[in-house]
């Protein structure tokens, strides 16, 4: 009986050895993303990485604005015309994005995408927008104008010329499900990186837990500090990356749906969440609802908290999490 005991904790051990880690990169989405598994082996890992992969250009094709192909798209084209029959997944995806903007005030809001043709952040923009441009473009943004027919699994946005965009949701979102694919196929750890949307489980084969590091937004080649994840989601957004400049002042890609302006007044903002949807859309709002509100807001929210870098480089964060000066 002994001597049993002995080898089945052997064979645990030999097993715990086998199992290495695989990592792919690749653009999804626009942007770079990185999925990492342990596996016993590399074909293991490329046949669970490519489903994951093709799991969120799955979700791509659903959600993105860009193709006129997507469901997306179908319902931008029809606003203010009729209701657009489309998936459940999608469905729910937005009646969660509007849950989110409730719990926000509206600082996150899905239809801010009809002003994403008055501000763009791929450097072609020469010149601010005139307010009357901004006046027109943010009357057709509220997430009230979308209305959800749940019975039907129909969307209609009401008012001519809005728009839903999912750039601030739709990586987190896509983030998750891939982990869930993965863990359902039965890899017992790994981490994904959606363009710092990062979720992980599991450990890695040595033991440790994952490590993600923050970027630091007054240099970008720095880290800010790196942190242990092992279940859950972090997720950065920042505006060292997407912004322009007018008259020596930053404008970043997050655009206040009340005003039509982009925010101003912080330069990274890290969510730690269940879930990366949640973290995703959380730091965007972030962004918009700035660090007083948002700092209070967060501590209302079970299992989640933060971490702001103001446009002076003072860190806040939230109680529960402790800074170690480095
Ligand atoms: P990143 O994509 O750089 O990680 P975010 O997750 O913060 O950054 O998302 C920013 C994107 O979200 C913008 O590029 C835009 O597409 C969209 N967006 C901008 N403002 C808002 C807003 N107030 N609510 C929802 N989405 C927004
Ligand atoms: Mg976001």
């Amino acid at each position: 009986m002994k001597r049993l005991v002995v080898i089945f904790s052997m064979l645990i051990t030999t097993y715990g050895w086998s199992q290495n880690t695989f990592k792919r990169s690749l653009m999804l989405m626009g942007s770079d993303f990185e999925i990492t598994v342990v596996a016993p082996d590399s074909a293991a890992a490329d046949k669970h990485i490519t489903n994951a992969v093709n799991e969120m250009e799955r979700i791509e094709k659903l959600i993105s604005s860009w193709d006129p192909d997507s469901q997306t798209s179908e319902i931008n084209r029809n606003a203010g015309k009729k209701a657009v029959l489309v998936d459940r997944e999608l469905f729910e995806l937005i009646e969660r994005a509007l849950g989110l903007s409730q719990l926000t005030d509206g600082a996150f809001d899905i239809t801010y995408a009809s002003m994403d043709h008055i501000w763009q952040f791929d450097g072609s923009m020469q010149k601010m927008p005139n307010s009357e441009e901004v006046k027109a473009s943010v009357a057709k943004v509220g997430y009230k104008n979308v209305e959800l027919d749940k019975i039907n699994s129909a969307v209609y946005l009401k008012r001519s010329g809005m728009k839903i965009g999912f750039g601030a949701i739709g990586k987190g979102y896509a983030a998750d499900r891939a982990k869930k694919l993965l863990r359902d196929m039965g890899v017992s750890s790994g981490i994904i990186n959606a363009s710092g949307d990062i979720t992980a489980w599991g450990l890695q084969p040595n033991g440790a837990p994952w490590k993600v590091a923050i970027t630091n937004p007054m240099d970008k080649q720095k880290a800010y500090g790196t942190l242990p994840v092992t279940e859950g989601a972090v997720v950065t957004s920042g505006n060292y990356e997407k912004y322009v400049v007018f008259n020596g002042k930053r404008y970043s890609h997050i655009i206040d749906p009340r005003t039509g302006y982009p925010s101003n007044g912080l330069v990274s903002v890290t969510v730690f969440a269940p879930k990366a949807e949640l973290a995703d859309a959380l730091a965007t709002s972030i962004f918009v609802m700035g660090k007083t509100v948002g700092l209070n807001r967060i501590a209302q929210i079970p299992g989640v908290s933060c971490i702001i870098i103001d446009d002076k480089g003072t860190l806040f964060a939230s109680e529960e999490i402790e800074i170690a000066k480095l």
